[in-house]
């Protein structure tokens, strides 16, 4: 039998990858009481090399993510998005966000006032409005962005009267944790958050999106009442920085 060529490995490996974080996806909603298509996976694509990225799209990933601007604007051309939404996921500085506002169909990553009000000048600028979802530190980690949940409250509310910016969830990295019972309490924590916002029918805020759950938790993550799970190794292989 001749042997499967690299690049027909690669396409097989992701389209396996893909059948068997689907299928978790779909366990882990059904156990968490809801429909399978209520939970939107994101691909994440961060390094990942634009040929892999459309083995996944061409498969059926209608959502992909990638952390940085200039990686992002790189690889679109070559990427097949008919009817693909593109999120940007990692942090944003305020001298890149005039260069992605219009190009990405949401921005995960608001993590301060003051990108929220430059992502809206931006947006204004265009004519067009962006969705937003804002990002919760909920392990109050200094090596990560995101609002604690104490200083976040009011940052809401000052972000949902910025014109130009729909907010439409949150979303969470949480720390590395060995014990399920802590992660989930972090899960379960954004989750009450994510409740809490959605009940006080906030004008601008419409809360639909808690993006939580990455490949090493991304199950207990939808237990806890996440609809959009961000996977990246798990589907494409660890990655080569
Ligand atoms: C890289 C990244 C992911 C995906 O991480 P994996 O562990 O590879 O699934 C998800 N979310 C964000 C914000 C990331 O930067």
């Amino acid at each position: 039998m001749m042997e499967k060529s690299y690049l027909e490995q690669r396409k097989a490996d992701i389209e396996y990858n893909l059948d068997v974080i689907n299928e978790k996806i779909a366990e882990s909603a059904i156990k968490s009481g809801r429909n399978p298509s209520e939970v939107q996976l994101m691909a994440v694509t961060k390094t990942v090399d634009p040929i892999f990225i459309n083995y996944a799209l061409d498969y059926g990933v209608k959502l992909i993510g990638e952390n940085r601007v200039q990686e992002m604007l790189r690889k679109k051309p070559d990427l097949h998005l008919d009817g693909v939404q593109k999120h940007l996921i990692g942090h944003l500085q305020t001298n890149k966000a005039g260069q992605i506002v219009g190009e990405v169909d949401m921005i995960q990553s608001v993590d301060s006032l003051k990108i929220a009000k430059e992502i809206g000048k931006q947006s204004l600028k265009k004519g067009i409005i962006t969705d937003v979802l804002l990002e919760i530190n909920v392990g109050e980690e200094e090596s990560k962005t995101g609002f604690s949940t104490s200083e976040f409250f009011e940052n809401l509310y000052a972000i949902s009267e910025i014109d130009s910016i729909r907010i439409k969830g949150l979303m969470t990295i949480p720390p590395i944790c060995e014990e399920n019972t802590i992660l989930c309490k972090f899960f379960e924590n954004i989750y009450n958050i994510y409740v809490d916002i959605k009940a006080k029918k906030i004008d601008n805020i419409d809360m639909s999106i808690l993006s939580m759950g990455m490949s090493g938790d991304y199950e207990q993550a939808i237990l806890n009442g996440s609809n959009l799970v961000r996977i990246g190794s798990s589907i494409f292989g660890l990655r080569i920085y």
